[in-house]
C-alpha cells in the first residue's frame, strides 16, 4: 500500500509542484494520474520511489516512511518498484535480452564488465519476462532495431524481471501511435490483472486512462481535484 499524508514538494528553485496531497493506493490497483502539463503528475509519481524527495508530510510504502530510507535500503526498496519512462531508457546497440538482463546489474556503470556472466537462471527469467509481453521472438535482436511500441515492451519486460510489487509509468505511451499505444496498455492491464502488480501511470490521454485504469486521479496545480472510478469522471476534469 502507498500512502501520501499531507505531502508537499517544493523544488529548490521555489516551485511548489505538490501541495497537501492525501492519498491511499492499495496493492493491485491500476491508477491513472491525469491533468494538464505542469500539474504535478510526474512529481507525484517520482516521489514514490524517491527519484524526488518530498519536502513536507509523509509518504509510506507498506507502512515504511520512504524518506527515512538510506543507501542500501533505498536500492533494495527500488527493486520492488519498476519504473517506465516515455523515452524507454534502454541501452542502445545491445540485444533485447541483454537490456532485460540489465535489471540484474546492481549498478549500471558496471554493465560492461558484467556482461556475459549472467546465470542460466537469470537468462531464463529474462526470456520469461519477454514472453509475458509477447516479444520473446525478438530476444536476440538489437533493441534499437525495434519499433517504439516494441521498445516500450522491452522496458516493461526489464521491469518484470525484477519481480516488482509496483510499476510506476511516466507517460509510457506519449511517444507512441494510437495502435501501438493500445498494445502497450493491454500489456499493462494484463500484468496488473494476472500478476496483481500495482500500476500507477501518468497519462495525458484521458480516453485511454478511462478505458484501462480502475481509478482516476485528477491533478491540477499540485492538488488532487478528482479521485474516483472512470465512470465518475465528468467532462470538466
Ligand atoms: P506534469 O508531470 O503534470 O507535467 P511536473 O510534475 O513535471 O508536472 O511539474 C510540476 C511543476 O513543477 C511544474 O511547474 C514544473 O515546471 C515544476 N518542476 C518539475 N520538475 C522541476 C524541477 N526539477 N525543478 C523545478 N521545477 C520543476
Ligand atoms: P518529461 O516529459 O520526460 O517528464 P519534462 O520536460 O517534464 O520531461 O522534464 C524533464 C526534466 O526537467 C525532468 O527531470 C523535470 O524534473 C525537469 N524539469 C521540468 N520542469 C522544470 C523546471 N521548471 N525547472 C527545472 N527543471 C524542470
Amino acid at each position: 500500500m502507498i500512502e501520501f499524508k499531507n505531502v508537499q514538494k517544493t523544488y529548490p528553485n521555489g516551485t511548489t509542484a505538490l501541495s497537501n496531497i492525501n492519498l491511499k493506493i492499495e496493492q493491485g490497483e491500476f491508477v491513472a494520474v491525469i491533468g494538464l502539463s505542469g500539474a504535478g503528475k510526474s512529481t507525484l509519481i517520482r516521489c514514490i520511489n524517491r527519484m524526488h524527495d518530498i519536502t513536507d508530510g509523509q509518504l509510506l510504502v507498506d507502512h515504511v516512511d520512504v524518506s527515512k530510507l538510506r543507501g542500501k535500503q533505498i536500492r533494495r526498496f527500488r527493486r520492488r518498484i519498476g519504473m517506465i519512462f516515455q523515452s524507454f531508457n534502454l541501452v542502445n546497440r545491445i540485444s533485447v535480452i541483454n537490456n532485460v538482463l540489465v535489471s540484474f546489474v546492481p549498478d549500471l556503470s558496471l554493465w560492461r564488465k558484467l556482461t556475459g556472466i549472467f546465470t542460466k537462471e537469470q537468462k531464463l527469467l529474462a526470456l520469461e519476462a519477454l514472453d509475458k509481453v509477447g516479444i520473446l521472438d525478438k530476444a536476440y535482436i538489437r533493441v534499437d532495431q525495434l519499433s517504439g511500441g516494441q521498445q516500450q515492451r522491452v522496458a516493461l519486460a526489464r521491469t518484470l524481471a525484477q519481480n516488482p510489487d509496483i510499476i510506476l509509468a511516466d507517460e509510457p505511451i506519449a511517444s507512441l501511435d494510437p495502435v501501438t499505444s493500445k498494445i502497450v496498455m493491454e500489456d499493462f492491464k494484463r500484468i496488473n490483472q494476472t500478476m496483481k502488480i500495482s500500476v500507477i501511470m501518468n497519462i495525458h490521454h484521458v480516453e485511454v486512462a478511462l478505458e484501462y485504469a480502475n481509478r482516476i486521479i485528477g491533478v491540477r496545480a499540485g492538488e488532487i481535484v478528482f479521485d474516483g472510478a472512470p465512470a465518475e469522471v465528468s467532462k470538466r476534469v
